[in-house]
C-alpha cells in the first residue's frame, strides 16, 4: 500500500476579500513544484513554520488540475486491481466538500464525478477493444458515520434505525451489514444517484439537528470486470470527512461534545493509520475507529491519497496549525533544503530520504 498526503490551499471567498492572508504555498527551490506550505507562529508571528507535502496546491489551481495530478493516474491502477482511496481532510469550510463533489457547472466539479465518468471512459473502451469479452460493471454505495454509527446514504432517512448499520468481519475484510449497492451504468445515472443520496444526507443531520459537516461520508465505487473465465473486482472509496476544527473552544454542548469525541477519535485513528502506512509498519491500528475499520486502512493493496484542504485567512489559523500537524505526522517528509527556515516537526526523522517526496510502499499482503 502506498500513501500520498498533498494540501489545497482555497482562494478567498468573496467575502473574505480584506482578510488577512497568513498560508503560503512555496517550494523548496527555484523551478521545484510546491511542496511546503508555510504559517506564522501564532505565539510569535516573526517565526514561520513550514510544513512539507508530496504536493501542494494553491489558490490557482483548478479542479481539472487536482484531479489530473492526484487522481486520474490511478485509474489504471482500479482496473488493474488496486484499490483506491481518496480522503478530503480539513476544517469546516476550508474546501473538502468542494474538492470532492464540487459545483454542478462543469469546470467546478469535484474529484468524485471526474472520478466516475474517468472509470465509465475507460470501462467502455475496455469492453470495445476486448470485442466484448470483457465486461464491466460499476455499482455505487453511499453512507455517513456519524457518532461512530453507519448510515446508508441510499436510503431514504426514515429507514434508519438509531443503532445504524452493524458490522461483520468476512474474509478478513469488514462489512457493512445490509448496505445497499445501486448499478450504475453512466454519468447520468450516477449523478441522479449522488444528488438523492447527498439531500438524504442533509435532511438527516437537520432532523438530528446536526449539520453534515459532522459526519463522515463515504462513497465506495465497486468495479468488477469479468471475462469467461475470471472475474476482477476493486473499489475506489472517495471521502469527505467530518470538520476537523477543535469544537470544544465554540460549543460546549453536550451534543456536540459527543460529536467532537467520536470525530476527534476517529480522525486521530485514521492519521495514525496514514503514518503506520508510510513508515512501512506491519501494524496499522485500523481497528481502533469504525471509520478505518471498514475501509480496511492498510489492509488492502492500494493507493490511498490524503488531502488537507486549508483556508488562507487568519480566523482559521490555530485550527490550520493543527491540522498541518497531524498531517505532517502522517506523511513526515523532510524539508532540510530549505535554509534559514525554522521547520515545525515533532516527529522523528524517518528513512523518506532526502527530500523525502518519495511514496514509500510495502510489500502487498
Ligand atoms: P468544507 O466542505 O470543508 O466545509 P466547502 O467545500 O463547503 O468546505 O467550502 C467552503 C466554501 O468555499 C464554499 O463556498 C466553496 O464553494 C468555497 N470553496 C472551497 N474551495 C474552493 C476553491 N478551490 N475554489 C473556489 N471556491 C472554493
Ligand atoms: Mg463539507
Amino acid at each position: 500500500m502506498s500513501v500520498r498526503v498533498v494540501a489545497r490551499i482555497r482562494p478567498l471567498l468573496e467575502k473574505e476579500h480584506d482578510k488577512d492572508v497568513v498560508v503560503h504555498a512555496d517550494r523548496v527551490g527555484d523551478g521545484k513544484p510546491l511542496t511546503v506550505v508555510k504559517i506564522p507562529n501564532p505565539k510569535n508571528e516573526t517565526e514561520e513554520f513550514s510544513f512539507a507535502f508530496n504536493s501542494v496546491y494553491d489558490q490557482v489551481t483548478t479542479q481539472e488540475d487536482l484531479f489530473t495530478a492526484e487522481v486520474a493516474p490511478h485509474v489504471k491502477a482500479l482496473f488493474q486491481g488496486l484499490d483506491v482511496t481518496i480522503f478530503a481532510y480539513g476544517v469546516t469550510g476550508t474546501g473538502k466538500t468542494h474538492t470532492m463533489r464540487g459545483g454542478l457547472r462543469l469546470a467546478e466539479r469535484g474529484v468524485i464525478p471526474r472520478l466516475l465518468s474517468s472509470v465509465f471512459r475507460r470501462a467502455k473502451k475496455l469492453m470495445k477493444d476486448t470485442n466484448g469479452s470483457t465486461t464491466v460493471a460499476v455499482a455505487l454505495s453511499y453512507y455517513e458515520i456519524y457518532n461512530d454509527k453507519v448510515y446508508d446514504l441510499l436510503e431514504p432517512p426514515e429507514k434508519r434505525t438509531a443503532a445504524g448499520l452493524p458490522l461483520r468481519e468476512k474474509d478478513g475484510r469488514t462489512m457493512v451489514v445490509g448496505l445497499s449497492e445501486r448499478s450504475c451504468d453512466d454519468l447520468k445515472d450516477f449523478e441522479r444517484l449522488y444528488i438523492e443520496a447527498n439531500n438524504n444526507r442533509v435532511t438527516a443531520a437537520t432532523k438530528l439537528n446536526a449539520h453534515s459537516s459532522r459526519s463522515h461520508a463515504i462513497l465506495r465505487v465497486k468495479v468488477t470486470q469479468s471475462t469467461e473465465d475470471a472475474v476482477k473486482e476493486s473499489t475506489a472509496s472517495a471521502i469527505d470527512l467530518a470538520g476537523s476544527e477543535d469544537n470544544r473552544r465554540t460549543d460546549n454542548g453536550k451534543e456536540r461534545l459527543i460529536e467532537s469525541a467520536a470525530i476527534n477519535k476517529s480522525l486521530f485513528v485514521l492519521s495514525q493509520c496514514i503514518d503506520a502506512i508510510s513508515r512501512g509498519d506491519k501494524r496499522i491500528p485500523y481497528r481502533e475507529s469504525k471509520m478505518t475499520r471498514i475501509l480496511s486502512l492498510g489492509q488492502n493493496n492500494g493507493i490511498t491519497i490524503m488531502i488537507l484542504n486549508l483556508a488562507p485567512i487568519r480566523s482559521y489559523h490555530l485550527d490550520t496549525l493543527s491540522s498541518l500537524n497531524v498531517s505532517s505526522r502522517a506523511k513526515r517528509i523532510e524539508v532540510r533544503e530549505i535554509e534559514n527556515e525554522i521547520v515545525y516537526k515533532q516527529a522523528p526523522r524517518t528513512n523518506s530520504g532526502p527530500g523525502g517526496a518519495s511514496v514509500q510502499r510495502q510489500p502487498l499482503r
